[in-house]
């Protein structure tokens, strides 16, 4: 077995372990950064940008939000039914970790929302500017953008001398006494490796690879009632090793959304069906007021609660050249803009290929037989729909009535929708100095939990009001724990 050490144990090189091995390294510590995959980055490397309150970007862009009020928005959100003064910590630290990130030459295309709610529900509900979306190394801003920042991470992390060691998985936590001091991994030859050190991190990226894990944390059904996606070696190690440990477990959840199954090979019908049009469930009754969709999250939580936990969107040939036109009635931010150009092209492959999510109809009793939505309850429902429509009155949502467009003009689009979610969130009680605690809440000296693993600060559902909020969360919950690792082992020195 090889045996070394270090002032600062990292485990895992996501985001969050990036963001705490550059906090540790640049308060002078020695760092070593035990990752399982074979490059850095994690999840981090499929989305687009981190939010932050108070930025240098905002202030320019005349972004009034302070981290006092969103912290209260915050509260409201999740009914006080999360621990407030770790929410307290992440929003005042958020806007200077985005200068941080700029300092260290990442590149920002503005603070954005995620989306505009609709007139009436603005006031409670709508879109902040706090996704901090990341320009790609190559000039582009889409998904995978983010990956030039968890690069620059790697990069200043090396400057810092911080040691990575790749393909080489931590298998557990050495603990003395109650307190951890090392870990022991295994390297891609085999090699047992024990690490020991002043403090540990644990960021390993939650469980969204783990089928097991979610259904027994969250109850989903990977595949079945839930197609999230399921990064290769996010298995819940770190969260293993921590109950392991000793550290308090705390309730799990999905980051809920929505998405069509193996949604990026087929991502311009993910994006056309975003739209209000019609949206029913397998009953064939509307279950929302479809101008919400746009908010991921609840339209997640809200098919959740659907019988089989799926719904449907349809529109029709009016509608698609409408779109066609005029622009979806909703903008994404991830999808191409040029969605409805390329429908066709992709509707027809993927028809052909027998696609199992989409089918189309000349008619709604061909529709229900396809799609095996109920008839009876489709053509209810399609009736009181488009006599709303023409009276320009959503008699049971209130549906933005700018998007009260009757259904039937010509060939009917049919897309059945999932729920989805980026990954898991939450697992290891933590305090607001991210050190791990016990059932009984008292600190495991020299352990701290970071990330997905131990974001515990959302309640039961992602704050889409405040996008970026999980790359935000990771980046500052590593540098909080970094800081802190390092006062810890420095003083016990
Ligand atoms: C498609 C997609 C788009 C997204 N877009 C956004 C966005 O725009 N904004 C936003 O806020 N969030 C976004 N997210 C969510 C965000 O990317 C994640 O929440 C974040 O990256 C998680 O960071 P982390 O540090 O917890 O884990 P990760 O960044 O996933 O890293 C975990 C690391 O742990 C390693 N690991 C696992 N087990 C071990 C072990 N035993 N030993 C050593 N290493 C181990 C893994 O290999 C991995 O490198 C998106 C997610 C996805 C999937």
């Amino acid at each position: 077995m090889k045996q070394m050490d270090a002032d600062i144990i990292v485990v895992a090189a996501g985001l969050s372990g990036l963001s705490a091995a550059v906090a540790a390294g640049e308060k002078g510590a020695k760092v070593a950064v035990f990752e399982k995959a074979n490059t850095t980055g994690g999840a981090a490397n499929m989305g687009m940008g981190p939010l932050g309150i108070g930025s240098r970007i905002q202030k320019e862009q005349m972004v009034t939000i302070t981290p006092g009020e969103a912290l209260r928005k915050h509260m409201y959100f999740t009914h006080c039914r999360v621990d407030l003064r770790i929410v307290r910590e992440y929003y005042f630290k958020s806007g200077e970790t985005i200068d941080w990130l700029q300092d260290m030459g990442v590149r920002f295309a503005g603070a954005q929302r995620a989306f505009s709610a609709p007139e009436a529900t603005k006031a409670y509900s709508d879109g902040e500017f706090t996704w901090h979306v990341v320009i790609a190394d190559d000039g582009t801003v889409g998904p995978r953008s983010a990956t030039s920042m968890t690069s620059a991470l790697t990069r200043r992390a090396k400057e810092l001398c911080v040691e990575f060691y790749l393909e080489t998985p931590v298998k557990e936590i050495i603990t003395e006494n109650g307190e951890a001091v090392g870990v022991r991994a295994v390297n891609r030859d085999g090699e047992e490796i024990e690490c020991t050190g002043g403090a540990v991190i644990l960021a390993t990226g939650g469980f969204g690879a783990n089928p097991q894990m979610i259904k027994e944390q969250t109850g989903f059904e990977f595949g079945k009632t839930i197609f999230n996606f399921a990064i290769p070696g996010m298995v819940g190690d770190g969260i293993k090793m921590a109950w392991a440990a000793g550290a308090g477990h705390t309730d799990c959840t999905m980051e809920l959304m929505y998405q069509l199954p193996d949604n990026m090979n087929h991502f311009i019908l993910d994006g056309a069906f975003r739209q209000p049009c019609l949206w029913i469930n397998r009953l064939g009754e509307r279950f929302i007021p479809e101008d919400q969709i746009a908010n991921t999250t609840f339209t997640g939580n809200a098919i959740a609660t659907q019988p089989g936990k799926i719904c449907f969107s349809v529109f029709d040939d009016a509608l698609l050249a409408h779109y066609r036109k005029d622009g979806g009635d909703i903008p994404s931010h991830v999808h191409p803009h040029d969605l409805y150009e390329h429908f066709n092209e992709e509707w027809e492959r993927d028809l052909a290929a027998g696609y199992e999510p989409i089918c189309e109809a000349a008619s709604l009793e061909e529709l229900a037989e396809k799609s095996g939505i109920n008839k009876a309850g489709l053509l209810n429902t399609v009736k009181q729909y488009n006599e709303d429509c023409e009276r320009g009155y959503d008699s049971i949502f209130e549906k933005d009535r700018r998007y009260m467009q009757k259904i039937g003009n010509g060939k009917l689009y049919c897309c059945r929708q999932n729920v989805g979610a980026y990954g898991s969130l939450g697992g290891i009680l933590i305090n607001y100095r991210m050190e791990a605690l016990t059932p009984g809440y008292e600190p495991i000296p020299g352990l701290y939990a970071v990330g997905t693993d131990s974001c515990n600060i959302f309640g039961d559902s992602y704050p889409f009001i405040f996008p970026g909020n999980t790359m935000g969360w990771c980046v500052n919950s590593g540098r909080i724990a970094g800081e802190n690792a390092v006062n810890f082992a420095f003083v016990e020195d």
